[in-house]
């Protein structure tokens, strides 16, 4: 498959719009003004497109819902808040392709009837944020940003909001919050951001790749689109692999391309020769897969069944030297730091979790530890306000699940194996 999300981002250039018109960069943007915005969402629809941040939610469907509520302005908000630990698919685009980000939320804002966007990028990418800039100005010179885009009466006009580093701003009612100039804590929902969203109005909050691929169906149409990798999470994916492998990096593939696949053939195989243990394959909140499961397809529907999600597509690689113990332990240590309080099996429970890992971790477990992070893990589970907590206990379940027998020797051993 040729790439289009990461094309041309080898070229020392490519940020910038002059490089991007040469490759038919913008050209989608006249095609798209062509359709109504109604047909642009029907197209979105048939292609199958779901959301690329995580949760995987049918991208047409987000759009119907806010382009249906009469009130106005509305807005479109591109989610860059990529702080999800081993999360870095979105960077390569926003640093080197940002053209293509800037094309696919012109193009989304018009089938949705939003005048008006955001990027709320992460507090951590300050090289993103003048690359981003740039091209925001340059896209505003030639007219494809602003009013009267190509000579139509229609407007989009954007801007750049960078984040205080809060990972839970990735959370996309906590990201308006954020937006708004508030403290960054999830909202209640309902309502959903679609119809009360940022300054109350119908507002679309997708992630960057989800954006990005935008052009690609306006420009290869929803039925070859629909072609292409998993049959009900068509498009091409972006993973990004880390950790003990030969050729870290991301990688665009067809969705669907198994976890075996994606480490052995694209990112070279596990690093020294060493034995592979164990992946994360989607971000740190994803269940961990022992070696023995990696044989699955990585998608939206798949990975469920395999135990685990898919999530960002983030593939964390561990081989037969890493010690469980202390990757839950830091794993935990992000979670407790990022809580952002404002339920309290999240706010405490992961505090205790940090507590009982750091002191197994230490060579200082008790009888008993296991059955504790057990039991508050369930507890947090499914109690909390946001998706933040489900994840901190999801990591230690899944660790628990797999590779219980490390924790029980640890805590006889009382010492640390790396
Ligand atoms: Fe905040 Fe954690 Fe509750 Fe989410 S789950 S709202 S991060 S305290």
């Amino acid at each position: 498959m040729e790439n289009f999300l990461l094309k041309n981002i080898e070229n020392p250039d490519s940020a910038d719009i002059e490089e991007y018109l040469k490759i038919g960069g913008y050209k989608n943007i006249a095609k798209a003004f062509e359709l109504e915005p109604k047909a642009i969402i029907e197209e979105v629809k048939k292609a199958g497109l779901r959301g690329r941040g995580g949760a995987g939610f049918p991208t047409a469907m987000k759009w119907s819902f806010a382009a249906a509520d009469p009130k106005f302005p509305k807005y479109l908000l591109c989610n860059a808040d990529e702080g999800e630990p081993g999360t870095f698919k979105d960077r390569p685009i926003l640093e080197k392709n940002p053209h293509l980000l800037i094309e696919g939320m012109v193009i989304s804002g018009y089938a949705l009837g939003a005048e008006y966007g955001y990027i709320y990028l992460r507090g951590e990418y300050p090289h993103a944020k003048d690359v981003l800039n740039k091209a925001i100005s340059q896209a505003y010179e030639k007219n494809y940003l602003g009013d009267n885009i190509l000579g139509k009466s229609i407007k989009f006009h954007l801007a750049v909001h960078q984040g205080a580093g809060a990972y839970i701003c990735g959370e996309e009612t906590a990201l308006i919050e954020s937006l708004e100039g508030k403290r960054g804590q999830p909202r209640t929902r309902p309502p959903f951001p679609v119809n009360v969203g940022a300054w109350a109005m119908p507002t679309v909050v997708n992630n960057v790749e989800t954006l990005c691929n935008i052009p690609y169906i306006i420009s290869i149409g929803s039925e070859a689109y629909s072609q292409i990798g998993s049959k009900d999470c068509p498009g091409p994916k972006l993973y990004c692999v880390s950790g003990c492998v030969e050729k870290p990096g991301v990688y665009e593939l067809p969705m669907g391309t198994s976890l075996k696949d994606i480490i052995f053939n694209h990112a070279g195989g596990i690093k020294g020769g060493k034995k592979l243990k164990a992946v994360i394959p989607g971000g740190i909140s994803t269940p961990v897969l022992p070696e023995s499961m990696i044989d699955c397809p990585m998608d939206f529907s798949s990975m469920p069944k395999h135990g685990s999600m898919l999530g960002s597509g983030a593939v964390i690689v561990m081989d037969e030297s890493v010690c469980m113990v202390k990757v839950t332990y830091r794993a935990l240590k992000f979670f407790e730091h990022e809580s952002c309080g404002k339920c309290t099996p999240c706010r405490e429970g992961t505090e205790w979790l940090r507590k009982s890992l750091g002191r197994i971790e230490r060579g200082e477990g008790r009888e008993g530890d296991i059955e504790l992070l057990q039991e508050i893990s369930e507890n947090i589970m499914g109690k909390t306000f946001c998706p933040l907590g489900d994840g901190a206990a999801g990591v230690v379940l899944g660790m628990l699940k797999h590779f219980k027998g490390e924790f029980e020797e640890k805590i006889k051993a009382k010492g640390s194996r790396v």
